[in-house]
């Protein structure tokens, strides 16, 4: 799983009425040849099918379809998934076909929701597991590589350091998805589908989603690099994959898509260091790499806003100074509470009277957060909101040609506007 936003799909006439609006695969020219990786998450066999025989034949139609296009992947194994001996007949047959196996964690456990030595001793007890299973199974094969449980990263900066720290020492390596999608919510629909007829709508519906959300990796892709780079496509081990993997890998072939190996696609400087960019929900590589840009473009907004207005206040502009705080700022002093931009400004007049009062100001910004919200598509699927607004910490000093100095701190909330960032929150001290 992905995104991890139970019932994305649950509106299934949604994917029938994109289905409609978008164009057919073959109607626009194909885009430049790149490499794409396929990676196939909730190995044994993901969904709910507890009898073995199922999940064997699931399996067997998931590496024909590989077979087909000759496309070698990596699976990602949850370990408390294996569970008898039809598991492991399944993670054998994947090896045997080629793919190579990875580490999907023990309990599939969403980082988000977890405390982070927790999170880590599980996945560390997925890649032991793993690990003991490949020493018997392909002796000298080596876990190398990691998929976090619903794309989840870390919602914090500490734990995403942490986790990074366990990854690297542990040999292990992030296996980023630049192509997200909610494949995974189309397998209970599939598997409850009645009669050929309300198969066909499940098929259709699960093209046309993961059309829809492929378009838009692919098209931010193309903005953020500037080039056709490599992809990994996200796919579950599943009943409804089973059965659609052979259409799904055609399309993707017309659409100018070549099955490429791990080392190939991973080898791409644009795949090279993914963004350490703190987020709750579980965002593709592109939405990530875009949240970080987009965060520093804020951030350098907010600083030369800042340079702005101390050059202002130091020719004197007390009134160009004020221009960049709201209507409704709110200013807080250890001498008290002044709300609305007018107040504000008839405060500083009041207490610096005139340049020779102003001095010059220094602004250095010591931290700077900026805030993102989470924005879901149309299927579910979680992605980065704009940056909505910036906090700073800074330290001001004032300087004097008569006089000594003086310098404090301030903590100051931007928002973002239509016309730039304005202060809503001022407290200085
Ligand atoms: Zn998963």
């Amino acid at each position: 799983m992905n995104t991890g936003v139970k019932g994305g799909l649950a509106t299934l006439g949604l994917a029938v009425a994109l289905a409609g609006a978008l164009p057919s695969p073959g109607a626009q020219p194909a885009p430049a040849t790149r490499a794409l990786l396929v990676t196939v998450d909730d190995l044994p066999v993901a969904g709910q099918h507890p009898e073995p025989a199922e999940r064997v034949r699931i399996t067997e139609q998931l590496l024909a379809a590989l077979r087909r296009r000759h496309v070698r992947a990596v699976g990602f194994v949850i370990w408390s998934h294996v569970r008898d001996e039809a598991d492991r007949t399944v993670l054998r047959r994947w090896l045997a076909e080629g793919h190579e196996l990875g580490n999907h964690s023990d309990q599939h456990l969403s980082l988000s929701a977890s405390a982070v030595e927790t999170w880590i001793a599980d996945v560390e007890r997925g890649r032991a597991g793993l690990q003991t299973f490949l020493d018997e199974a392909a002796p000298g094969r080596r876990v190398r590589f990691f998929r976090f449980p619903f794309l989840r990263e870390g919602d914090t900066p500490e734990k995403l350091a942490a986790v990074r720290r366990y990854l690297d020492a542990s040999g292990q390596r992030n296996l980023p998805v630049t192509l997200d999608n909610q494949d995974w919510s189309f397998d209970q629909p599939w598997s409850a589908a009645g009669d050929d007829a309300a198969r066909a709508r499940v098929a259709a519906e699960y093209h046309a989603a993961l059309r829809f959300e492929r378009r838009h990796h692919l098209e931010r892709s193309d903005a953020l690099w500037e080039r056709p780079v490599p992809q990994v496509l996200l796919l579950h081990a599943n009943a409804v994959g089973a059965a659609q993997w052979p259409v799904l890998f055609d399309e993707l072939t017309r659409e100018g898509l070549r099955f490429g190996t791990a080392d190939e696609v991973l080898a791409d400087a644009a795949l090279a260091t993914p963004p350490a960019v703190a987020a709750t929900h579980g965002f593709g590589l592109w939405d990530r790499v875009w949240q970080a840009r987009a965060e520093q473009a804020a951030i350098d907004d907010v600083k030369a806003l800042l340079q702005r207005q101390a050059q202002a206040w130091s020719r004197g502009d007390i009134v160009d100074f004020c221009s960049v705080y709201a209507d409704d700022a709110t200013f807080v002093s250890p001498s008290g509470l002044t709300q609305g931009r007018q107040a504000v400004l008839e405060r500083y007049q009041q207490r610096y009277p005139g340049k020779a009062a102003m001095g010059r100001l220094g602004l250095d910004v010591l931290e700077a957060r900026p805030h993102v919200a989470v924005a879901f598509t149309p299927l579910g699927g979680a992605v980065p909101g704009a940056v909505s607004s910036v906090s700073v910490v800074a330290r001001w000093t004032l300087t004097y040609d008569d006089k000594p100095g003086t310098s404090g701190l301030t903590l100051l909330v931007l928002r973002r506007t239509r016309t730039g960032f304005l202060i809503v929150q001022d407290a200085s001290m």
